[in-house]
């Protein structure tokens, strides 16, 4: 079923209201009497009450002030399930916080209710040295995975430009790809998430294994149909990535050499490109020189096999080498952290006027790019990130957008879709919005199996509402 994902002017209808006073302390004499530390003052609710919907303006106004009646912390997939139970008991609804680096409100609970902050549960419980497929605890923060991943000589395929901050639940909830979807795609993507262990949410809640199969409709449905309590993914070879900076003069170049590069044989973990105007406004790591503000640039992480040929194809496309570290040795920001969104994290910290959007380009990429510039000339400035999808090399586009109003945005929208872009769009609060715009049918269904109470992250699933 299609639906609209024109931007919201409002929350979404049929939120449950607010849990009583009466509920709320029959629910936390259940929680302290099984021993679980509660979060009730208005400071930490507060404090658990932002992601990253603060980049959209048109979120701003509609979740600014929304957060939970009464918040709980939990260790063990025990304590999940009597959290489960508590919730399914008293009808309070229950939303999961991972790191909330979340960019569309998704750990925003918008009718109150319980949040269940899940950084204590935190195990890599194993890693299977044949395959390298690993189980992990799904409030274990990206960087400290991939630490210990390490030691078994492995690395995470995919990971956010957060990876320092986010959890792995909360990035297979609410993300969707990043640094290494380059080479591996997207996170919904078939052979990345090979199985779950869950928590239904009722008043006798389940602890169920899932496959690979059955926890398909559990990626990316912000934790609306089953609460992880621990995650089976594939992983791929660890390898000492090196960061690159190119710079070209010559926006058609810098395009040209992109493509090139991402469609080579060089092993690369990520290739973004930022137009000018773009990479003047990052900050850099030490000793890669600022940004004159004239040239644009191309960041690599690229194998260290890849060195020589890159040292001498980069002045044949055009380009000149302008730096280069092992990932891990150079001091200041590390490069992934100019990449994804981060790149509207550093524009938007001097900037706060500026917004993005998020959109899969058609192509060939350079008529769309350049019809869109014509109409919104420097309100609209390029970062591109190769990207596969469905097993083709494409770019994906986070444009920073100079903030001119709702009904701009929506105008800016409308015209990249008639373009042939794929809108991905980061100012909607549903699962559905925020994709392709469809109802996923299987996500329905789990909700209907898992949480059959509709209690969890309500208003989040439209296909539900
Ligand atoms: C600067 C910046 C850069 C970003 N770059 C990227 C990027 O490169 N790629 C990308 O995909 N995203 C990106 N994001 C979005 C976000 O950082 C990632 O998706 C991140 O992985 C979310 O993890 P989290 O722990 O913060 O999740 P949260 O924001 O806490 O939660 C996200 C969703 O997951 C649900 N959830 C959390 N834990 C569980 C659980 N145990 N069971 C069920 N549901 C659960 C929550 O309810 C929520 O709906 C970026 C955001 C920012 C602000």
């Amino acid at each position: 079923m299609q639906i609209t994902t024109d931007l919201p002017g409002a929350l979404p209808p049929g939120l449950p209201d607010p849990a009583t006073a009466a509920q709320l302390e029959a629910l936390a004499l259940d929680l302290r009497a099984a021993g679980l530390p509660l979060l009730r003052s208005r400071g930490e609710l507060e404090s658990l009450a932002a992601d990253g919907f603060v980049y959209s303006p048109v979120l701003q106004p509609l979740l600014c002030g929304l957060r939970a009646q009464i918040g709980v912390r939990v260790t063990s997939a025990a304590e999940v399930l009597q959290v489960a139970a508590a919730c399914g008991r008293h009808r309070v609804s229950l939303t999961v916080r991972g790191a909330a680096t979340g960019n569309y409100g998704q750990c925003i609970p918008l009718a109150g209710g319980l949040l269940l902050e899940t950084s204590g549960l935190n195990r890599l419980r194993e890693v299977d040295a044949s395959s390298g497929v690993f189980t992990a605890e799904p409030g274990i923060v990206l960087a400290e995975l991939d630490r210990q991943l390490l030691s078994h000589g492995r690395e995470q395929r995919l990971l956010p430009s957060t990876v320092r901050t986010a959890s792995l639940g909360g990035y297979v909830a609410g993300g969707s790809g990043g640094i290494g979807s380059l080479r591996w795609g997207f996170l919904r993507d078939p052979g990345h998430l090979l199985g779950v262990e869950m928590v239904t949410v009722e008043p006798e809640p389940r602890l169920l294994q899932l496959d690979a199969r059955a926890a398909r409709p559990l990626n990316h449905a912000y934790g609306t149909n089953g609460i992880f309590t621990a995650l089976t993914m594939a992983s791929a070879p660890a390898v000492a990535w090196r960061q690159w900076v190119l710079e070209f003069e010559d926006w058609s170049a810098a395009l040209a050499a992109a493509q090139q590069l991402a469609a080579s044989a060089l092993e690369l973990k990520a290739l973004c490109l930022l137009e000018a105007a773009v990479a003047a406004r990052l900050p850099w790591p030490q000793g890669c020189p600022a940004a004159s503000g004239a040239a644009h640039r191309v960041l690599l992480l690229a194998a260290p096999d890849a060195t020589p040929a890159l040292e001498s194809w980069v002045l044949e496309l055009g380009g000149r080498l302008s730096w280069s570290a092992p990932q891990g040795q150079s001091r200041g920001i590390p490069l992934r952290e100019l990449t994804w969104n981060h790149t509207t994290l550093h524009v938007r910290s001097q900037e706060p006027g500026w917004t993005y959007l998020q959109l899969l380009l058609p192509q060939p990429e350079a008529p769309a790019l350049e019809a869109l510039r014509q109409r919104w000339g420097e309100d609209l400035l390029w970062h591109l990130e190769a990207v596969r999808s469905q097993g083709r090399q494409r770019f994906a586009c986070l444009p920073l957008v100079r903030w001119r109003g709702a009904s701009a945005l929506q105008e800016l929208i409308d015209q990249a879709r008639d373009l042939g872009c794929l809108l991905f769009n980061p100012h909607v609060i549903s699962v559905e919005d925020g994709g392709l715009g469809v109802v996923d049918a299987d996500q329905v269904e789990a909700k209907r199996a898992y949480d059959p109470a509709g209690l969890m992250n309500p208003g989040k699933l439209r296909g539900w509402i």
